[in-house]
């Protein structure tokens, strides 16, 4: 399966390290009527407590989500967590039949294997304004088991290192700051308040540092040292 449009400038890639908000700042963009569409992605991802099947996921089992990939159906997938996530061609052309701008909640390895067949995608790279937040908003959630978090806040300092991947940077530290800049990048009207490439870039590496550098980090590390490799939800 391909796409039908040629230019692909109304599709918008947003990552984020798990648990930075993108969930929550896509969630207000979809109040924008007219505004938005997200993809849904597929995962085999066991649902959480409040989570809707076709609204939040797809949540499928491992038979289905393989049945997709065999068929040619998904754009790209990924295993991440243990879990199985993609997103499925017919999504963006669902959106895209509606007339909305397309948005992808995809992580970096999605982005790597999608980049290719999305050129004139415009990609965005969402971070929290310090690892420690980001601890703590994983934290805050409750709905994955501490292991689970920590796993993902690995995964999260991995992710930096695909950073300079993306072309927009933003920084989820109050909520309503980010969306607007967001909001700017999908209007094509950048906020002042938009970072440059280059001030993006060094906010990442003084995440990296705190992940060196933090005793919070430090201790971390410590005490989560006998690792946790099973799938959530398991
Ligand atoms: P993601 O989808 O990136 O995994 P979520 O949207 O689920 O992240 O957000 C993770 C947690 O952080 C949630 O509890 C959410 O309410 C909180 N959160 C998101 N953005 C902000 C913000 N700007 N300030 C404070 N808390 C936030
Ligand atoms: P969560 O389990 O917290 O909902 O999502 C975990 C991670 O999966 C997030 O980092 C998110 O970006 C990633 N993810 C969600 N949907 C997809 C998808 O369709 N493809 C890929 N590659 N990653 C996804």
């Amino acid at each position: 399966m391909t796409l039908t449009a040629s230019s692909n400038d109304d599709v918008f890639v947003i990552t984020a390290p798990s648990g930075t908000g993108k969930t929550t700042l896509n969630r207000r963009l979809m109040k924008d009527p007219g505004l938005i569409g997200i993809a849904i992605s597929m995962t085999t991802r066991p649902r959480r407590e409040g989570e809707i099947n076709g609204d939040h996921y797809w949540f499928v089992d491992e038979a289905e989500f393989f049945a997709e990939v065999r068929k040619g159906a998904m754009l790209e997938w990924a295993s991440v967590f243990g879990n199985y996530y993609g997103t499925c061609y017919r999504e963006i052309e669902r959106i895209r039949g509606e007339g909305h701008k397309i948005i992808l909640e995809i992580d970096v390895q999605g982005w790597t294997q999608a980049r290719e067949k999305l050129p004139g995608a415009v990609s965005i790279f969402i971070m929290p304004p310090s690892l420690s937040v980001l601890w703590e908003r994983l934290t805050g959630r409750a709905s994955d088991s501490p292991g689970s978090q920590w796993r993902r806040i690995q995964t999260a300092r991995e992710e930096l290192d695909h950073a300079p991947e993306y072309q927009y940077f933003v920084i989820n530290d109050r909520l309503e700051s980010a969306l607007a800049e967001l909001k700017g990048i999908l209007m094509n009207q950048p906020d002042h308040h938009l970072l440059s490439r280059k001030s993006g870039l060094e906010h990442c590496q003084k995440l990296k540092e705190e992940w060196e550098k933090s005793p919070v980090f430090r201790q971390l590390r410590t005490q989560f040292s006998s690792g946790n490799s099973t799938p959530e939800g398991s």
